[in-house]
């Protein structure tokens, strides 16, 4: 007679006896084995955290280096920040009483200086789940745009739904200067974009349960929500503060008034404010106190000069000339760059305050004819120099780079 090779019940006695070449399982023991599974591959999941070999924030920042020109304090911070954050996961099940607590960051910086870089590279060699949001796409409940939780939806999708592993996450909140206060407008009706989508960020830096819409957008009621803890949760802020540098130097003057003013004002270099930046600053700019004590690390991107945008041109892994390079030799076509068009690129990029976002649209704008045409006229070899970039360039519209 039939029965189960595991437990012994015979086959009158079970819903399912499935034969194997020398035994049988029933359902029940199915499902027995299943949860061992589950449980077993869980553990794993732990033990990998454990394994991974913890790179040191040193070896962190070498990583970022190969690929973000500058910007050594935020990689600073950030290496840190990362190896902090494994090292409280490894000491989440310990039983001493010391809790280490997360340190949120929060960066500063004008637009186009690496602050989504600095966050994309840091996702490549993460073993954690990461994700990219932006906070202007966020809005009280009630108003038009995504909720609050829907930052947690991504990280949910990053996991594959796996709510353990996104509960270890990283989120990177891009444009937090949007939800500001707009504090030059005391306005009657409520800020849409203001204190409210703040308190709701509030929570979900602080710590808490938060039920997150699995598909994203609006909550609607028939949706069934995912219950995800935010306490290691580690969030990193970006943002651009435009005209934050004005608070800076008013804190910086008031500061210096009277006590030996003019030796301390020899210090400040007034070219670049954000490096003095403070927390207070951003309490000026329209944070409230809450978000920013959640916020505990602040780190500021320098503006990009001539030197670090000629930089970027050729020497990241993936710097743009490199791509072009590459594109061309695809169709076996030497492509070579001299350096007074790559002066000239970066004298364009400085020209119309593009910073290093422009430098990609205006070589787009130079390679464009050589990218339709060699493919076909069989020439092997393209030189560019000044010239060549500049007639390219001249020939098309410049005002729409200019707003690109
Ligand atoms: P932000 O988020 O600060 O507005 P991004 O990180 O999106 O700026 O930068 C835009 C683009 O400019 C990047 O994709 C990258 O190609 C280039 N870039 C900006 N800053 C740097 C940098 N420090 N090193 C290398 N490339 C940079």
């Amino acid at each position: 007679m039939d029965k189960c090779s595991f437990c012994g019940r015979e086959k009158k006695d079970t819903n399912l006896l499935i034969a194997g070449i020398s035994g049988h399982i029933c359902d029940s023991c199915i499902e027995q084995a299943y949860a061992i599974v589950q449980e077993e591959s869980k553990n794993r999941t732990d033990l990998n955290l454990k394994e991974i070999q913890l790179l040191k924030p040193t070896e962190i920042k070498a990583f970022l280096d190969q690929y973000v020109i500058g910007q050594d304090d935020a990689k600073k911070y950030l290496a840190v920040a990362v190896y902090n954050h494994y090292k409280r996961l490894l000491q989440e099940r310990d039983d001493e009483d010391i809790e280490i607590e997360k340190s949120n960051i929060i960066l500063v910086g004008e637009t186009g200086t690496g602050k989504t870089l600095l966050a994309r590279t840091i996702a490549k060699m993460l073993h954690v789940p990461f994700t990219i949001v932006d906070a202007t796409v966020l809005t009280e409940a009630g108003y038009v745009g995504e909720d609050i939780e829907s930052i947690l939806t991504r990280l949910l999708q990053a996991s594959d739904y796996d709510v353990v592993a996104a509960e270890k996450g990283i989120v990177f909140i891009d444009e937090i200067d949007k939800i500001a206060r707009k504090s030059d407008n005391p306005s009657i009706t409520r800020d849409v974009s203001g204190e409210g989508v703040q308190q709701g960020l509030l929570k979900l830096l602080e710590g808490s349960v938060v039920n997150v819409p699995p598909q994203g957008g609006r909550k609607h009621p028939d949706q069934k929500m995912i219950p995800v803890n935010t306490k290691n949760i580690l969030f990193i802020c970006g943002g651009a503060f435009d005209g934050i540098q004005r608070k800076i130097a008013q804190r910086l003057n008031t500061q210096i008034v009277g006590f030996n003013a003019n030796k301390e004002k020899e210090q400040i270099d007034q070219d670049n404010l954000l490096q003095y930046i403070a927390p207070q600053d951003l309490k000026s700019f329209g944070l409230i106190p809450e978000i920013i004590g959640r916020l505990p690390v602040l780190t500021y991107l320098e503006p990009l000069d001539r030197k670090a945008l000629r930089s970027i041109l050729t020497e990241p892994k993936n710097a743009i000339m490199k791509q072009y390079t590459k594109l061309f030799k695809i169709d076996d076509i030497e492509l070579r760059f001299e350096d007074d068009a790559l002066e000239y690129i970066v004298d364009k990029a400085l020209e119309f305050k593009l910073g290093a976002r422009g430098l990609r649209s205006i070589c787009e704008a130079i390679m464009i004819d050589a990218m339709f045409e060699l493919p076909t006229s069989g020439e092997k070899e393209i030189d560019i120099d000044r010239k060549y970039a500049s007639d390219k360039l001249e020939k098309i519209n410049l005002k729409r780079l200019k707003v690109a």
